[in-house]
């Protein structure tokens, strides 16, 4: 393969479109004759201005937002978002739903739990977090502030194609592991945060989109660093932003616009899921996937094989054959193929030529 690379399955940090890292590469050293790289602007000058409003304008693009919603670019990861949302939006006498599908929502549980009141309106850890719950099944309260999803369980690999109906009440998402990688209806949306790293670009930043009618409702008094207010008003150069970090996402969301947008974004991850899931469906004495049907992950395939020693073997070859990242996370163990819109779906068929081929010998 071109520069020696090799197909990367990696869960985050991941696989990021070669056509962008080229681009970025071609550019790097003066880029567009500002005589000198992006990492090396000032985050007040023309040029840095321009990349950071384009990047903007593409997040509105793709997700379909016009001006009654913030597009935000902060630090700290979706971890800090955990601790950031209740700080802004709990407090005393204030109840928030969290649906909890998996460790992701546990931790931001947690964090919540520090600032108000937190009612879990489902929690799938009985079940072994090996499906989404539907409406129905969610016990939410009377008033809530909102309500707190994870759309994509990157290590459970579920993932929500139909989100609940909160009934009005604005729904809070951590869509770190598939942010644009379908479309989708933004309108119950009072916030939604994700970290680069996975779908967008590299990690460093992390986009937040909040609706101004949700925003207008935010605690006053947090420190300026941590309130959204402050990033709001400065247009998320308050302080100094992870410049190079927003430029490569901007690359990325370019590149997914010239690819089609999110309708092509959406057939090309549905293709890869099909031939997937398809071939384990097939082989399923052999290659075991425990997700419910219809909540398994198009960016996150997770599945078993007969025991811990072969799914070692399972992943020792898959290296040496230029397969990366196979292996499951560490709490949950397995097998995971994490394959974000970058991965691209002649990745996925020359994997299944290889589970095929892994089978025969030792099945
Ligand atoms: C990776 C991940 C996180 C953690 O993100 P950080 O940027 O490392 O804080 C949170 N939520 C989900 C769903 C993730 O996949």
């Amino acid at each position: 393969m071109e520069y020696e690379r090799i197909w990367n399955f990696n869960a985050g940090p991941a696989a990021l479109p070669l056509e962008v890292l080229k681009r970025v590469h071609e550019k790097f050293f003066n880029y567009e004759g500002a005589g000198m790289a992006v990492m090396e602007m000032s985050h007040r000058s023309k040029e840095f201005d321009k990349i950071h409003n384009d990047t903007i304008a593409r997040v509105r693009e793709l997700m379909g937002i016009g001006d009654d919603y913030h597009v935000l670019f902060l630090q700290g990861g979706a971890s800090t978002q955990f601790a950031m949302v209740p700080m802004n939006f709990l407090g005393e006498g204030k109840t928030a739903d969290y649906v909890d599908t998996g460790s992701w929502s546990t931790k931001a549980i947690k964090e919540a739990k520090l600032f108000g009141n937190v009612n879990v309106a489902f929690s799938g850890k009985e079940i072994n977090y090996t499906r989404l719950p539907k409406t129905e099944e969610l016990n939410l309260t009377d008033g809530a502030r909102y309500v707190h999803l994870t759309s994509n369980n990157t290590i459970k690999g579920t993932q929500y194609f139909d989100f609940p109906n909160t009934g009005g009440v604005p729904i809070v998402c951590d869509m770190s592991s598939d942010i644009l990688s379908h479309r989708f209806d933004p309108t119950p949306f009072g916030l939604i945060y994700a970290g680069a790293q996975k779908n967008l670009g590299p990690s460093g930043v992390t986009l937040v989109i909040m609706r101004d009618d949700f925003y207008q409702t935010a605690n006053e008094g947090i420190t300026s660093m941590l309130a959204y207010k402050t990033h709001v008003d400065k247009n998320s150069l308050y302080n100094t932003p992870p410049t190079f970090a927003i430029y490569l996402m901007g690359e990325v969301l370019k590149w997914m616009l010239d690819m089609g947008g999110m309708e092509a974004m959406e057939a090309r991850n549905r293709q890869k899921a099909d031939t997937l899931y398809g071939f384990i469906a097939d082989n399923k004495d052999f290659y075991h996937c425990p997700v419910a049907e219809d909540s398994r992950s198009w960016m996150n395939v997770v599945f078993r094989l007969q025991s811990e020693d072969l799914e070692a073997k399972f992943v020792q070859e898959g290296r040496e054959a230029g397969f990366n990242g196979l292996k499951g996370h560490r709490s949950v163990g397995g097998c995971r193929v994490s394959m974000y819109n970058a991965t691209p779906p002649e990745a996925i068929d020359d994997l299944v030529v290889f589970m095929k081929n892994f089978m025969a010998k030792n099945g």
